[in-house]
Parts: C-alpha cells; structure tokens; sequence
C-alpha cells in the first residue's frame, strides 16, 4: 500500500522557538554576530541560502522577551492587544548560520546591522549580553517558504546583489552554492570596513559598493555599477536581490529591461525601507498595500 498526503500528519513549517544569547562578536564596522542556544532550538531546522525568521524583542530596558502566548492560533490576537508600551517589536533577520556545538546542542549565529540606537532592534543588538532570551518564529522544516533563494536546476550562473541587511542572506547562499557555477555579485555597505571576508566554492566575482551619499543617489551608485559592469554571458542566469525596496526595485527594473533577463528568473526582496519602520511596511502588509514581491509582477 502507498502512504498518500492525507495518511502523513501535516507538520507546522514555522513554531516558536526561545533563543538566548550566548555570545556576540563585533564583525567589520556596521555588524554584530549574536550566537544563540537554548533548548527549545534542537528543533529548529534552517533551510540554509536566505532562510529568515521573525523575532521578537523585548521593549527597551526589559531583559527578555515575554509573550502573552505562543499558541499558533492566538498568539497574533494577544501580540496586538498589547500595550504599545509593553509589546515586544516583531522583526525580520536571517539564520546566518546553523551548526552543533561539541557537545551536540543548536547553535544559531544573526548578524545585525547596527544603525543607531533609536530604531528597536538596532537598539537591542547594541546592549545584547549573554543571557537575555528573545522568542522567534523559526522553521521546524528545512524546506519552508521563508527560504526565498530557489535557483532553477538549470540556472547556469547567478546574479546577486544584497546592501549590508541582506549580505548575511547573501554570505549564507555563497556558503552553499555549488563548486564552479559562476557568481556575479555587488555588495553595497557602510564602510570599507565592512566588507566581510566570505567563503564560497562558487567561482564568485564579488565587487564591493561602499556607500557615499542617501536616497537617490545612493540608488544612482548602485545602478551606475551595475550597469558598467560586464557579467559573464550566461544563458539562463538566476538574479536574487534583497537591500532597500527602493534600490531593489530599481536594480530589479535594470536586470529586466537593460539585460533582458526572464522576470520569473529575478527573486525580489525589499528587506527595509528608507524612512519606514517594520511597523509601517507591516500594516501596508495587512491592508493588502505593500507592493508585491513576486517574481511575475508588473516591473
Ligand atoms: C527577510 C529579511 C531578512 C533580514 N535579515 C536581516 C539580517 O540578517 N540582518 C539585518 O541587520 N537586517 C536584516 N533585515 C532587515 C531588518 O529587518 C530591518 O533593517 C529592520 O527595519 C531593522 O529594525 P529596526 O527596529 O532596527 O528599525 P525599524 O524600527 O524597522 O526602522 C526605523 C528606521 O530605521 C530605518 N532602517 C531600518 N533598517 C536600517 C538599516 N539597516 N540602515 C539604516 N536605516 C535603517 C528605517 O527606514 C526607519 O526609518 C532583514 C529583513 C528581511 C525582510
């Protein structure tokens, strides 16, 4: 007899998880690696590539995160009923790296960029010391759908372009790429300290942007790169860009219609926005207003 889907107990793709911090490391100018264990993250499966999660963190001056629940059918009712005052921020970041530690428990490394001490989560990695514990929403299956990177099998070169949020989603895709396909890859941050030594068996090209400038202009640079630079010709190249929304779109716009790659073959991810809190692209999100990143979409 075959075992068919409705024989299979369907299995949650994203549960809570409590992560508490066991060390940090200043990494280049801009980025501090938080190392988190806990129990709970022996059953924490990242799928590697760009695999994200949410967090939870706590309000300024609170030592860890609480949540009124973390049932899956509640836990959004109870977040929002919250008071402003006491709600933990919710935020994106990516799973850096997964690995087991000599004695076989989880670890999980988050690279945050620090960008002031005003905006929540900059301002929690800032004052990150052993100990406190956060809630995440996390994969409990590697293959989920927070893994965006989803090269086609017959991709024959990929094409990445990431600001300082997403190099630790692009550092965590060169770790897995395959020997010998081709990369092209830009890399925009901060500082020349910034640009973080990475490993890849991928035969990588990287150019580093460091930053000059705000808004227009500092999507102006990245485009003036992008379009002096001559890519290896590829047949069938996989394009993923994650940064600022204003800057991917823009990028996404010239990878389409200045080198006439197949739209579907371009992963889009805005990973901020200038000016806009998570909490704003959030509500834009639940009022059916944020704009849409699929790959088919309108440029
Ligand atoms: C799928 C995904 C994965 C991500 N992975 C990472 C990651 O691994 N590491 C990481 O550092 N970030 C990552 N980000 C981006 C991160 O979620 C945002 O930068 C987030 O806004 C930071 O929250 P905050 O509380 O510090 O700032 P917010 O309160 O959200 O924003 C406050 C203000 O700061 C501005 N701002 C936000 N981020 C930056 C920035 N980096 N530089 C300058 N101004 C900024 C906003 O435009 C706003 O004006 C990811 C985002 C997504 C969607």
């Amino acid at each position: 007899m075959t075992a068919t889907a409705s024989d299979t107990p369907a299995v949650a793709h994203f549960r809570f998880f409590t992560l508490e911090v066991l060390r940090t490391r200043r990494l280049g100018h801009s980025f501090l690696r938080v190392t988190f264990g806990g129990e709970s993250l022996a059953d924490f499966r990242s799928g590697g590539f760009d695999q994200s999660l949410s967090l939870f963190l706590p309000p300024s001056g609170v030592e860890h995160t609480v949540l009124p629940s973390t049932d899956e059918d509640t836990w959004f009712g109870a977040w929002r009923a919250m008071a402003d005052e006491e709600r933990p921020v919710m935020r994106s970041y990516t799973v850096r790296e997964q690995r087991r530690d000599d004695e076989g428990a989880v670890e999980v490394d988050i690279d945050f960029v620090l960008h002031g001490d005003t905006s929540p989560a900059s301002h929690w990695a800032g004052r990150a010391a052993a100990g406190r514990r956060i809630l995440a929403i996390g994969p409990a299956v590697a293959d989920n759908k927070s893994v965006r990177f989803q090269a086609p099998a017959d991709a024959d070169a990929v094409w990445m372009y990431a600001d300082e949020t997403a190099l630790p989603a692009a550092a965590a895709i060169l770790d897995r790429l395959p020997a010998g396909i081709p990369v092209r890859a830009w890399f925009e941050v901060p500082h020349e300290e910034d640009r973080l030594p990475l490993d890849t068996a991928a035969d990588a090209e990287i150019t580093w942007i460091v930053r000059a400038g705000d808004g227009r202009e500092r999507t102006g640079r990245v485009l003036d790169v992008l379009r002096a630079a001559q890519p290896p010709a590829a047949g069938a190249p996989y394009v993923w860009l994650a940064g600022e929304a204003g800057t991917v779109r823009a990028a996404r716009r010239h990878f389409v219609q200045e080198r006439s790659v197949d739209r579907r073959s371009v992963r889009f991810t805005g990973y901020w926005r200038l000016g806009a809190s998570e909490e704003q692209l959030l509500a834009e999100a639940y009022a059916g207003k944020a704009p849409s990143e699929d790959p088919a979409s309108e440029l």
